[in-house]
């Protein structure tokens, strides 16, 4: 769906569908320079990197695998605690690999600083953070991350794969929720 067929449940467009073809065109091809001659693992975190990781990896001009990853975070209500558990680990092994990790959005930058230290334990040959989102001013820890698609206001969002409830992920285009809708 567009965000036109759910008009009523968005106050703000952030991010076309256009846009994002777009820029995964242009991170692509910077990725399939930066990593040309290296043996490249892409990195998936479900379920909100469903959607980055099937276009962005198309948009590749070889053939590169990829493995995913399924993490929770735990910290009641405000309070993010940084406490991360795998649900369900990787299937490769990390041991020279020149893994990227591909991420919807970096809010906290919680879950991705955990993973980074995780991966690092695992003997990686470098690890390379692309986030298609950022929130800036949402940053409780600093994240160096490579390559980034938008820059976003601390508000939330939904679509491309990004859930509320787990729903709208199903969205074409990236979007800020209306308050009416989780009120
Ligand atoms: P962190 O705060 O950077 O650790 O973000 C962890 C995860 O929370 C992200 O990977 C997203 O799956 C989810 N998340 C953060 N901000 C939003 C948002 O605005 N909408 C939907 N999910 C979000
Ligand atoms: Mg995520």
């Amino acid at each position: 769906m567009r965000a036109a067929d759910i008009q009523s449940e968005l106050t703000e467009i952030l991010v076309t569908e256009e846009q994002i073809r777009e820029k995964l065109q242009e991170i692509a091809a910077r990725v399939a320079e930066d990593y040309a001659g290296k043996d490249l693992l892409l990195v998936g975190v479900l379920k909100g990197a469903v959607m980055v990781m099937a276009d962005f990896s198309r948009y590749l001009p070889s053939s590169v695998p990829m493995d995913w990853m399924a993490v929770s975070s735990y910290g009641a209500g405000t309070k993010s605690s940084g406490v991360v558990q795998i649900r369900k680990d990787l299937d490769t092994d990390l041991h020279d690999k020149h893994v990227l990790i591909v991420e919807d959005i970096i809010d906290s930058g919680l879950t991705l600083s955990w993973l980074l230290e995780n991966f690092e334990s695992r003997g990686a040959a470098s690890i390379e953070v692309f986030a298609l989102l950022r929130k800036p001013e949402a940053a409780k820890v600093q994240v160096d991350c490579k390559y980034v698609g938008f820059d976003i206001p601390n508000e939330f969002v939904i679509g491309y794969g990004l859930d509320y409830a787990e729903k709208y992920r199903n969205l074409r285009d990236v979007a800020v929720l209306a308050p009416h809708v989780y009120s």
